[in-house]
């Protein structure tokens, strides 16, 4: 073998990686981190009372394990303010009563105590149609027709990718999982939409309109969304996501003329958000010149408000956090830092996480790198519910392969070992990404995240803990050896300078 394809062979340590599998299967700790992270903390919506919550907690259970450098730490302002569920009731009261599980839309307003009041339907077409609910809507209860049409489903409840699927996903392009591809968006036709939902959330406020129903999603249960409110506005009006069934069953009576009524409450609570923050805990680097540069494992701690953001994104906190504490339970001495990063406000933005780029890596106003750019050496995110890890997305790095594919041997048995060269999107490790700096997300079995993610069933029981404990093992085996490498991982090349154009490259 010539020496150069010798000196690329990858080196690992795989009586480490012996200790990382003992000490996550015996002592996990990963069934602690999820009864912490879901029911203890609650919902951790950004900027909510909840979110701070989470973060205590997560700081919390990061000091008892002995990371280092503990913090909650500000990184941007958050436009939208904070906002809190206080109450939340709605039932049909004619033409007979019954109850239902719903959950309001973040950022909107209150009703006036308990009303009961006649539900009308509003059905905005074209702006023609504006005109004959005026003066026809005061305090009343608007229901806005169903978007989205129930669809008996013959497909498994979960799933895991199959052989097949798992090789799919390792050409440029496909659709792994056999899906339609999604249509092309009309740009046009959604600006239009969304300008006439506008006139007509306006006619809805001055006409004095109590609550605005939605049906939400394709199952029976409420989808957690948020307004397009920016802290200082005037309140939206209270409004509130219904299971599609119950929003289906008033709307068919409506339709057929049967009168029906609701009775409503809810009061939720507008306040100033100081900021998005970040929970951060780290095992500091050993090596007198490598301990500056940074292997960061991260997920999302923020979280919708109708569950416990179980599978999105309290699992990802849970591989990262209990990945962190096995390193730590060897007493390993990694030459770089290890460090882990919980984010918030990702389902608003990626706010944390790039927060995090600003404040460390490149600055925002000149786009220049700061001194911790050259020192990132390898970003790992988990953000794709609570399956297990089947591979990595390389991001079009290719250059990394040849490295991932060493490390990911000793897991090939646990079924991860395939390495894809697409781009996945969607989540934090763009924030680093788009600056070229290796950073990448796992492909994890989907079990039922589809169905479950920003709903109110996403909790406690959406979270396959064996399947975490395996993540976790393997987290911390990649966090080891990017911390142990003789280089950090290779980066993409810039293709072109970033200041030239004054611009941020594209998020992908
Ligand atoms: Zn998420």
């Amino acid at each position: 073998m010539p020496f150069w394809l010798l000196a690329q062979t990858e080196k690992v340590d795989l009586e480490m990686i012996y200790k990382i599998k003992q000490e996550g299967m015996n002592n996990s700790k990963v069934e602690d981190l999820a009864f912490v992270m879901t029911d203890l903390s609650g919902p951790r919506l950004t900027g909510s009372t909840g979110f701070t919550r989470g973060s205590e907690w997560a700081k919390k259970k990061m000091e008892e394990f002995g990371f280092q450098n503990v913090r909650i730490e500000a990184t941007r302002d958050f436009n939208r303010g904070g906002w809190d569920n206080l109450k939340t009731y709605a039932a049909m009261t004619a033409p007979y009563y019954c109850n239902f599980a719903c959950n309001p839309v973040a950022w909107t307003g209150s009703t006036n105590g308990l009303i009961k009041s006649e539900v009308v339907i509003v059905d905005v077409k074209s702006e023609a149609d504006l005109d004959k609910y005026k003066g026809t809507l005061k305090d009343k209860i608007v229901l806005l027709p169903s978007t989205t049409t129930y669809e008996i489903s013959f497909e498994p409840l979960a799933s895991r990718y199959t052989d097949e699927q798992l090789k799919a996903l390792t050409t440029e392009s496909g659709s792994p999982r056999g899906r339609r591809p999604r249509q092309p968006f009309d740009i046009a036709a959604i600006m239009a939409q969304r300008q006439l939902r506008a006139k007509t959330t306006e006619l809805m406020k001055s006409e004095g309109v109590a609550v605005i129903l939605n049906s939400s999603g394709t199952y029976n249960i409420p989808r957690s969304n948020g307004a397009g409110y920016n802290s200082g506005d005037p309140e939206p009006i209270a409004e509130l996501n219904l299971p599609m069934e119950d929003h289906g069953r008033m709307e068919r009576l409506i339709r057929k003329d049967v009168p029906v009524e609701m009775e409503i409450e809810i009061q939720n609570k507008f306040f100033p958000s100081p900021q998005v923050y970040n929970v951060i805990g780290e095992i500091p680097g050993t090596d007198k010149v490598l301990k500056n540069e940074v292997v960061l494992i991260g997920a999302h701690l923020d979280s919708w408000h109708g569950g416990t953001g179980a599978a999105d994104n309290a699992s990802g906190c849970i591989v990262m956090m209990e990945a962190l504490r096995i390193l730590k339970a060897l007493n390993v001495a990694p030459k770089r830092t290890i460090r882990v990063a919980l984010w918030g406000g990702e389902e608003q933005g990626l706010n944390g996480s790039r927060g995090y780029v600003e404040k460390y890596l490149v600055d925002p106003e000149t786009n220049e790198n700061k001194p911790d750019f050259d020192r990132f050496a390898a970003y790992f995110n988990m953000d794709n519910g609570s399956g297990r890890y089947r591979g990595i997305y390389l991001q079009q790095n290719e250059m990394v392969r040849p490295i991932f594919e060493e490390w990911l041997k000793p897991f090939e048995s646990l079924g991860c070992s395939t390495i894809a060269i697409r781009n996945t999107g969607g989540t934090d490790h763009q924030s680093f990404d788009r600056y070229g700096l290796p950073a990448f997300q796992f492909i994890q079995d989907e079990i039922e995240y589809g169905r479950g993610y920003h709903t109110m069933m996403d909790t406690y029981e959406r979270l396959v803990i064996a399947d975490l404990r395996i993540n976790a093992i393997i987290t911390a085996s990649l966090a080891y050896n990017a911390a142990m490498r003789d280089q950090k991982l290779p980066r993409k090349p810039e293709m072109r300078p970033r200041s030239e154009s004054g611009q941020r490259p594209p998020m992908f």
